[in-house]
């Protein structure tokens, strides 16, 4: 953030981006529910350039046991960066950002999972990040909360990320990575649409109290659309399966 040395102008004369989009722009996003087969719920998301699968295994028995608790459900969650995922091949370890952003997005997803419900067992959540450009945290929630709802676990609501930032002096949302790597800063968010609850929010970067605000005000207005996205992305699922079943149906009365 701020490190590099400027190569680019992020805002043109006319007040626009880079990738032709206006400040309060979100980059395009593409939802998908149910994408993978042996998984009991999974999701995929474009969301720009950013290409993100989520797979969620569980309510299932704990393991190894000891971690187990005796009220609820443990959470796990595991975000990882493929080699192939940015221009500069990642190291396939996982890295102290990829340690950290599984946490974030855990204590991010954890406080609409219905946890309390499966005492003893886990519920696992992947994020494997395909194409990464920034806001892969963000998106990641996304995909994962909606993984979540495929497996049926009993979720209070749906939660939604997105980041706003500044370039250029400029108040944006939804940073693409170039923007992120030379803008002034980040700011992440995650949204529970209906109760409004913020569950999280980080800054790279500095603001000042009035573009923090603003930024704030940006992304999470970003997240209630996203939030909209993804109960539109279950809705498809869920009448291809109706659809599905209904012609199945009629094939058995016919036979
Ligand atoms: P987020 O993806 O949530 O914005 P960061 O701000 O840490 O998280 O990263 C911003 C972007 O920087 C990532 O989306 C990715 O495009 C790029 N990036 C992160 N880590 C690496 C890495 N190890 N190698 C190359 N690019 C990376």
């Amino acid at each position: 953030m701020g490190g590099q040395k400027k190569t680019a102008q992020l805002v043109d004369s006319n007040g626009l981006r880079v990738d032709g989009r206006r400040i309060d722009e979100l980059r395009p996003i593409k939802l998908e529910v149910g994408v993978l087969d042996k998984a009991d719920g999974s999701a995929y998301i474009e969301h720009g350039k950013n290409k993100i699968l989520a797979a969620v295994y569980g309510p299932r028995e704990a393991h190894p046991k000891h971690i187990a608790l005796a009220d609820r459900a443990v959470v796990r969650c595991r975000y990882h960066m493929a080699p192939f995922s940015t221009e500069e091949r990642k190291s396939p370890a996982p890295s102290r950002r990829e340690h950290e952003l599984s946490k974030v997005i855990r204590e991010s997803l954890e406080p609409s999972i219905m946890s309390e419900y499966f005492p003893r067992a886990t519920i696992d959540i992947f994020i494997e990040v395909l194409q990464a450009d920034a806001g892969t945290r963000c998106a990641g929630i996304t995909s994962a909360a909606l993984a979540l709802a495929d497996a049926g676990i009993p979720m209070k609501e749906l939660v939604a990320g997105c980041a706003a930032g500044k370039i250029e002096g400029k108040v944006v949302l939804d940073l693409s990575d170039i923007e992120d790597k030379q803008g002034e800063a980040d700011l992440p968010v995650a949204l529970m649409a209906r109760s409004n609850v913020v569950t999280l929010l980080q800054m790279d970067g500095s603001l000042t109290a009035d573009e923090f605000n603003q930024a704030f005000e940006m992304a999470t207005e970003a997240c209630r659309k996203i939030y909209e996205m993804q109960r539109e992305a279950l809705k498809t699922k869920y009448h291809i399966v109706r659809d599905v079943e209904m012609k199945d149906e009629m094939v058995e009365a016919k036979a």
